[in-house]
């Protein structure tokens, strides 16, 4: 096999490009600029698999090449939660492999999604903090997790008959604000409506961040009423200095004023993520402290218990002393609720996306020639 050079781009996708970019480029290619809505058309809306019917049969196979490369490969997928959990795992033009993860409710349906292949936030309790940066996801690549659950929805794929996806959360691979535009561009499709994107509702989009501060300030600034998720783990900088990395940068009160702002200024409700970690952050003093930052403030505390990475030395706590904690942040006020666990068996639950050759090799019957890919 040849290898692509490892600063190779994605190839350019309808997906990366804003509406009228579409536009722009369908005419530079020679086609008429209604073909971006058609190809639109086709790529959020039609069933997996169908024909480009939309268009000429003689230009399809072009407009394709051009406008709708496949961008990912499902190589490998695992159920759990009887089938109401899928996780998949994905290469890219590059090799690269990332991760997503579909979870179906009764009343609502949440796609995990990456941002980046691997991260460079370097949490020490998080998977794809241990690998470091492999590279940004592009748009393209981005939305394409979330067109390939949406269809799989559409048609049943998951047990309950077909629904809708209603949710999408950047809590997979990789720091969604270290890659900012592509995010954005991303998100921007996933708002627009039919036929130019995925007619998502912007409350169902969250966010979330370690707390790249100017990132924060730049997203409030957008006028989108998206959810936002703050990962703070601690409330003193001493030990949030060693549990987010980053925090030697943006310290804790910065990180917090610019999350209040984020709430002044679009109306949602803040959350903030805390990986409830035994012996580490679990006490009951440092829920009143945390308490005790929130108290009067327009947020939601979301505790995820912690789930060990493979030869972490950290563990999740004990469920006594996570009952103490959140009554104790509780009595201030605030509001706590602990995360589901959901997907922790196939490792698709917070923090554990790491793709790598060892979860191919997990299934060896699959081979990377045998998916399908979501355009
Ligand atoms: N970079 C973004 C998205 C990361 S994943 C961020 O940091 O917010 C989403 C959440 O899962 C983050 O709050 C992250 O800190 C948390 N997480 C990571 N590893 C975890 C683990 N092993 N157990 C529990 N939560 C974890």
């Amino acid at each position: 096999m040849w290898s692509v050079p490892k600063l190779a781009k994605p190839p350019r996708h309808l997906a990366d490009l804003t509406v009228e970019g579409a536009r722009a480029a369908l005419v530079a290619a020679g086609h008429p600029a209604y073909r971006a809505d058609q190809l639109s058309r086709h790529y959020f809306t039609a069933p997996e698999g169908k024909n480009l019917t939309e268009v000429p049969r003689a230009d399809r196979a072009r407009l394709r090449a051009e406008f709708l490369p496949p961008l990912l490969t499902s190589v490998h997928e695992r159920l759990a939660d009887a089938g109401t959990t899928r996780k998949t795992l994905w290469r890219a033009f590059d090799g690269t492999l990332i991760e997503s993860v579909l979870m179906r409710y009764p009343s609502r349906a949440t796609l995990c999604v990456s941002s980046q292949a691997g991260c460079g936030m370097a949490c020490p309790f998080c998977a794809t903090g241990q690998g470091g940066l492999t590279r940004n996801l592009s748009a393209g690549e981005i939305v394409g997790q979330v067109v390939s659950a949406a269809k799989a929805m559409r048609a049943g794929d998951l047990p309950g008959g077909p629904g809708r996806l209603s949710n999408v959360v950047f809590m997979g691979m990789g720091e969604p604000l270290a890659n900012y535009n592509r995010v954005l561009a991303a998100i921007r499709r996933m708002l627009a409506p039919t036929p130019h994107g995925l007619g998502m509702s912007a409350r169902g989009i969250t966010v979330s961040t370690v707390g790249l501060v100017p990132a924060i300030s730049r997203l409030t600034d957008e006028g989108l009423a998206l959810t936002l998720a703050v990962s703070l783990h601690a409330p003193d900088d001493e030990l949030r200095d060693t549990l987010v990395p980053v925090n030697t940068r943006w310290p804790v009160r910065e990180v917090l004023d610019a999350a209040w702002r984020y709430a002044d200024v679009t109306g949602r409700r803040v959350s903030i993520e805390y990986a409830l970690i035994r012996d580490v952050n679990d006490s009951v003093e440092r829920a009143d402290q945390l308490g005790r930052l929130l108290s009067g403030r327009l947020t939601h505390v979301n505790v995820i218990p912690l789930n060990p990475t493979p030869g972490s030395k950290w563990d999740a706590s004990t469920p006594q002393a996570q009952g103490r904690f959140v009554a104790a942040v509780r009595a201030h006020g605030v509001a706590i609720t602990v995360r589901d666990t959901r997907g922790r068996e196939i490792d698709g639950a917070c923090g554990q996306l790491a793709a790598s050759a060892q979860a191919l090799s997990a299934d060896p019957a699959r081979t990377p020639e045998a998916g399908t890919s979501p355009t």
